[in-house]
C-alpha cells in the first residue's frame, strides 16, 4: 500500500533553517521562521511561564481526562483576554469558546464546523495569507478564494480594492481576517477599517473568521485586540481562532481556542455541541498543560502583571528593530519600502523582493528568508541593521 506514496519535498521553512545552521559564514542573518527571538537569538521560555508551571506542577492533583472542550477557565479568561469584560457577546451568553491544540487546531475545527453546517461557503482569505491558511481550511473541505490586501509597492493595505471584493461576495459566504500583525505582510486595518469591514460584513450577510495569533505584540494587548472586538460587537455569527503561542511562547505546548458567536445562546450551544463532536473525532480531547499554564498566569494577578510586563519587553523590542531597518533603509535611499516597514505592525514585514532577490540574499549575503520575502522583525541583529539595510537595497 505504501509503496504508492513518493516522498514530498522538505516544508521551505525548515530548509532554510537548516541551510542557515549549515552556513559557517560569520556574519549571518536567519529572518525565516516566525518565531520571536531574544538579541542572541534564543527564544526563551518566559519567566511568567516558568513560574505558572511550577504551581501547575506542584498543585496538580490528577491527570484524568478533562473532555473536548478543554480547560474550562482557560477557555472563560481567554475570551476575557480577546474580547474584554463585559463584551456584548459574553454577557448575551452568545459566545462559547473551546480549548484548541494551537491556534491551527482552532482555525480546522472552526473550518469543520463550517463544514458541518451544510452551507458550503467560500471561505475568502486576503492576498497573501498566512501559507498554513490553505491546508487547515482547505482539507477540512472548504473552497479559498482571494480578496485583495496588499500593495506590495507601497507596503499596504488595498483597503479601496479589498472592500469592493467583499461588496460583491455573496451572502453566507466567509471572510478570514488577520485579527492583527498581518501574516506574511505586518500590513493591518486600522480601526476605521475595521468598522467599514464591519458594516459591509453585516449589510453582505457575510460571516467573519477572524485569525489572531499575536496579540500584544503588535500595539498592545487591547489595541491588538479591537478589530476583533469591534466584529464580535456588530455583526449575528463570527469564528475566531486564538493562539497562544506567540504571546504566551508556548509555541510546543499547543495551546488555541476557537470562539463560536452566533444569534442566540441556544444556537451557539448547539454549534459548540458539533464542535465537541468534531473534536472526538480528530483528536479527542486537547492536550491540558499549556493551557493550565495559561490559566494559572490569568487568574493571578502578579503572574498577569509580569506577563503583561515580559510581552511588552518583546514587543518594544521588535518596533525597535524594525524602526531601526527602517531607519537603514531609508539611508539607503529606499525611502518608500523604509516607511512601510516602519508602518507596518507585529513580528513580520514583507520586502518587494522577487524570489531570485531572496535566493541572492541568502547566497551572497547569507541572510535567510523565504523567498515572498516575508522576513521576521525579530531575528534582524542590532549590529546589523545596516548591512542588512543595503544588502536588501542592493537587490531591490
Ligand atoms: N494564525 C497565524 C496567522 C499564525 O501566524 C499562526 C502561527 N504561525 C497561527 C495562526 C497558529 O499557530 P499555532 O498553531 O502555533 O498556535
Amino acid at each position: 500500500m505504501f509503496e504508492n506514496l513518493q516522498a514530498l519535498p522538505e516544508d521551505p521553512i525548515l530548509g532554510l533553517l537548516a541551510a542557515f545552521r549549515a552556513d559557517t559564514a560569520t556574519r549571518k542573518i536567519d529572518l525565516g521562521v516566525g518565531v520571536y527571538k531574544d538579541e542572541r537569538g534564543n527564544t526563551p521560555v518566559l519567566k511568567a511561564v516558568r513560574a505558572a508551571e511550577q504551581a501547575v506542577l506542584a498543585d496538580q492533583q490528577t491527570k484524568t481526562y478533562l473532555g473536548p472542550a478543554g480547560n474550562e477557565q482557560f477557555n472563560a479568561l481567554m475570551t476575557e483576554l480577546v474580547l474584554g469584560s463585559k463584551h456584548t457577546a459574553v454577557t448575551s451568553r452568545r459566545v462559547r469558546a473551546m480549548q484548541a491544540p494551537g491556534g491551527c487546531g482552532a482555525l480546522r475545527l472552526g473550518a469543520e464546523l463550517l463544514v458541518t453546517t451544510g452551507a458550503k461557503p467560500t471561505v475568502h482569505v486576503s492576498d497573501p495569507t498566512w501559507s498554513n491558511h490553505g491546508p487547515l481550511l482547505s482539507n477540512a473541505g472548504l473552497v479559498l478564494e482571494k480578496y485583495p490586501y496588499f500593495d506590495a509597492r507601497t507596503g499596504t493595505v488595498r483597503f479601496d480594492a479589498m472592500l469592493e471584493r467583499l461588496n460583491a461576495l455573496p451572502a453566507g459566504d466567509v471572510v478570514l481576517l488577520h485579527g492583527c500583525c498581518h501574516n506574511p505582510t505586518g500590513a493591518d486595518l486600522s480601526l476605521d477599517q475595521w468598522r467599514k469591514v464591519a458594516d459591509v460584513l453585516v449589510q453582505r450577510r457575510l460571516v467573519p473568521y477572524v485569525d489572531i495569533a499575536y496579540q500584544g505584540l503588535g500595539e498592545g494587548i487591547e489595541a491588538d485586540a479591537e478589530g476583533a472586538r469591534l466584529i464580535a460587537a456588530t455583526v449575528p455569527e463570527a469564528l475566531i481562532a486564538v493562539s497562544c503561542s506567540k504571546n504566551f511562547g508556548l509555541y510546543r505546548e499547543r495551546v488555541g481556542l476557537l470562539m463560536v458567536l452566533t444569534q442566540s445562546e441556544a444556537q451557539t450551544n448547539a454549534s459548540v455541541s458539533h464542535v465537541r463532536k468534531i473534536a472526538r473525532g480528530i483528536y479527542s480531547m486537547p492536550p491540558d498543560h499549556g493551557a493550565a499554564i495559561v490559566a494559572r498566569i490569568l487568574s493571578d494577578t502578579k503572574l498577569t502583571e509580569d506577563w503583561r510586563a515580559e510581552l511588552n519587553a518583546m514587543r518594544e523590542r521588535m518596533m525597535k528593530l524594525r524602526n531601526a531597518f527602517s531607519a537603514a533603509l531609508a539611508r539607503t535611499g529606499k525611502a518608500e519600502v523604509a516607511a512601510a516597514i516602519a508602518n507596518q505592525r507585529g513580528m513580520f514585514s514583507m520586502l518587494p523582493l522577487k524570489p531570485e532577490a531572496a535566493d541572492t540574499l541568502r547566497e551572497k549575503h547569507h541572510i535567510y528568508m523565504t523567498r515572498d520575502g516575508r522576513i521576521n522583525i525579530a531575528g534582524i541583529d542590532q549590529d546589523l541593521v545596516d548591512f542588512l539595510a543595503e544588502s536588501v537595497a542592493s537587490v531591490l
